[in-house]
């Protein structure tokens, strides 16, 4: 799943629950819940492979993505007491895929493969250029329920 619907749901999980230990592991374990719902995805598997031109081009696509959400949630948790623990939940609703993007610059590294295949082998549906209609309707879904409960 693409950052933006990620990080709301994190945000909407601090945003209602205020225990940062709760908020750290329900934001973790909503990053692979969220994965497996059908959805269009720009991340590579391959990323650790990718030329200069294609991580470039990955990188725009991710700070597009995380760009918007961060607009939307300044937006949302604008003078609103509960932003610290929904700008955590966030940020560690997007903790799996930043670990995704480590393995471009740790290749070697043994562990991050593993989780990456892992993180990879948890998606329902994931097929980057594919049909993207109903699995981008589905994010948009998930993101709309997560700014209900940003409101
Ligand atoms: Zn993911």
């Amino acid at each position: 799943m693409i950052l933006l619907p990620h990080l709301l749901i994190g945000a909407a999980i601090g945003f209602k629950i205020h225990n940062a230990w709760a908020v750290f592991a329900l934001s973790l374990v909503s990053h692979f819940i969220a994965d497996k719902i059908p959805h269009w995805d720009y991340i590579d598997e391959q990323i650790g492979d990718m030329n200069k031109k294609e991580f470039m081009a990955f990188l725009y696509k991710a700070a597009a993505d995380a760009g918007i959400g961060g607009v939307l949630l300044l937006i949302l948790l604008w003078q609103q007491n509960a932003w610290p623990y929904a700008i955590f939940g966030a940020a560690i609703s997007i903790l799996p895929d930043f670990l995704i993007f480590l393995r471009k610059f740790f290749p070697k590294t043994k562990w991050l493969f593993s989780y990456q295949k892992l993180h990879n082998s948890n998606h329902l549906d994931k097929k980057p250029g594919g049909k993207i209609l109903f699995p981008l309707i589905s994010e948009l879904l998930i993101t709309a329920i997560a700014i209900f409960f940003l409101l």
